[in-house]
């Protein structure tokens, strides 16, 4: 302590208490991973498995790795590898070391069975396929779930060496031990499973290679994975894994179970609610800020009745304790909604490369015809961006300003423009008292038109809304003052004389 601190017992404390342990917070440096099977593409379930263990790896400080578990040859390709980097990319989920390639350490599952042979914690089973299938059908036509019998795990020593010389092919079975096999999920608590309800189950088949179990946790012990961050449905993988761990004498991960994604009718997301694959929402506009958003409060929350966050404020604010066991629900206008939020909340010059392709694709612009008027262009996008929740929502609405000529919504011509004779006095009017506005800004605009509502005894609304479908075509816009000032001068009196040629 400085002397100074020493002469002052009384006064406050000089730097702020520390704030309480984090009962959550990990012993060393955690390691996470995120372990997809490149079976298709990555789909909202996934992305949030990444996302979640990504933001446990931010937030405490330690790294994210990201496993292809491609063992499956049959199902894997380099195209859904492909989809998968990608979709992560572009909700910016970055990870730390190499892609591991499951089916690149064939050969180390391999010796972790052979390990395991030579420590008794497996044993050779010489039963063929055939066999097995047939005790199985066997099983069933009792009614009996089928369970292997561990009788290779009784043959003489003399028997399997005569087996192994003559070449005859065998799987390694683990031994299963009497007990249980429990452990202390960070998301669900304790979790035990009776070992007698765990079959002898194979960990590599005669060919050498490793069952799902074997190969998830050899490649988790060699990669250092203090957390095992996954949906429940691996639940049920656990005590096996849990039972290799020991085996091979590695120390045993965190493990949490992250709840299955339902839709709004509370069943299974599947596509009959809508896109599941994260590519769709990124065609559709929706923001990577916002989907990560959405899909952190699946199975997340923050506390409190908190909702919109930005991506530090989310690795800021994560925590195990706000990890949620309910089903989370996957609320497609919820999505939007944040969208909406988040177009608000991101930095202007972050939303317009995402926007200008759109409304070059729409063929309402090119990047030439933008770049000629940068400010005028910034200003419109701030303006719209407020009332849309996707980008194609700001692109159907700049139409009017970037289009020559428009056509009228017709309901709004039958809601604004009913009254066709009186809507086109009103609209004349309009036009001579623009027309007399010598300064083109809200300042000058809004004065003139109250007035006018004023002379004629009509409340504002009277005016603006006839003059909004004149403008825009729409009955929703920015407000009126704004739309006169981004369509100019000129074109907001031609586009009042082209409503008056229509209207009469
Ligand atoms: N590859 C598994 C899956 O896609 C994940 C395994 C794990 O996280 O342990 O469901």
């Amino acid at each position: 302590m400085s002397v100074a601190a020493a002469a002052a017992p009384s006064a406050a404390p000089r730097t702020a208490p520390s704030p309480a342990p984090d009962r959550y917070a990990p012993a060393g440096r955690p390691r996470l991973r995120f372990a997809p099977s490149p079976t298709g593409y990555l789909h909202v379930g996934g992305a949030r498995t990444a996302l979640f263990n990504w933001l446990y790896a931010r937030h405490f400080g330690g790294d994210f790795l990201l496993r292809v578990e491609d063992t499956d040859k049959a199902r894997s390709n380099e195209a859904s590898t492909r989809a998968i980097f990608e979709g992560l990319e572009w909700l910016g989920l970055t990870w730390d070391e190499p892609v591991v390639y499951q089916g690149a350490n064939v050969a180390r599952h391999a010796d972790d069975g052979a390990r395991m042979l030579a420590a008794g914690a497996v044993y050779r089973c010489f039963c063929t396929a055939e066999e097995l299938d047939e005790r199985r059908a066997a099983a069933h036509a009792r009614h009996e779930t089928f369970t292997y019998d561990r009788r290779c795990d009784r043959l003489a020593p003399a028997e399997i060496a005569r087996l192994v010389a003559a070449g005859t092919p065998y799987a390694l079975r683990f031994r299963v031990p009497e007990g249980t096999t429990g452990w202390n999920d960070l998301v669900h608590g304790e979790i035990a499973f009776p070992n007698k309800d765990i079959d002898d189950f194979v960990v590599l088949r005669s060919d050498g290679t490793p069952v799902y179990n074997m190969a998830v946790v050899s490649d988790d012990i060699a990669m250092r994975i203090t957390l095992v961050m996954r949906g429940d449905d691996h639940i049920s993988n656990t005590p096996k894994q849990i039972l290799l761990y020991h085996a091979l004498g590695a120390p045993l991960p965190e493990f949490a179970h992250l709840p299955m994604i339902h839709g709004t009718d509370g069943k299974k997301l599947s596509k009959r609610h809508g896109a599941t694959a994260v590519a769709d929402y990124q065609n559709q506009g929706i923001l990577p800020t916002a989907m990560l958003n959405f899909l952190a409060l699946l199975g997340w929350s923050p506390g409190g009745d908190r909702e919109i966050m930005t991506v530090p404020e989310m690795v800021k604010l994560f925590s195990p304790d706000g990890l949620l066991r309910k089903a989370a629900i996957f609320d497609l206008q919820k999505l939007e909604w944040m969208n909406g939020q988040h177009l608000s909340l991101i930095a202007l010059d972050d939303l317009l490369p995402r926007v200008v392709p759109a409304l070059v694709a729409a063929g309402l612009a090119t990047t030439e015809s933008l770049a000629a008027r940068p400010d005028w262009f910034r200003a419109l996008i701030d303006l719209l961006r407020v009332r849309a929740r996707t980008v194609l929502d700001i692109v159907r609405q700049a139409e009017p300003y970037l289009r020559d000529v428009i056509g009228y919504d017709p309901e709004a011509v039958a809601k604004q423009w009913k009254d066709r004779e009186g809507a086109a006095s009103l609209l004349a009017l309009t036009r001579t008292k623009l027309a007399g506005v010598t300064e083109w800004t809200t300042a000058a605009l809004e004065p003139a038109l109250r007035e006018l509502a004023e002379s004629r005894g009509l409340t504002a609304g009277k005016i603006f809304q006839p003059l909004r479908v004149a403008l825009t075509g729409l009955t929703v816009s920015p407000g009126i003052f704004d739309v006169l000032v981004m369509l100019g001068r000129d074109r907001s009196l031609a586009r009042i004389d082209a409503a008056l040629a229509y209207l009469r």
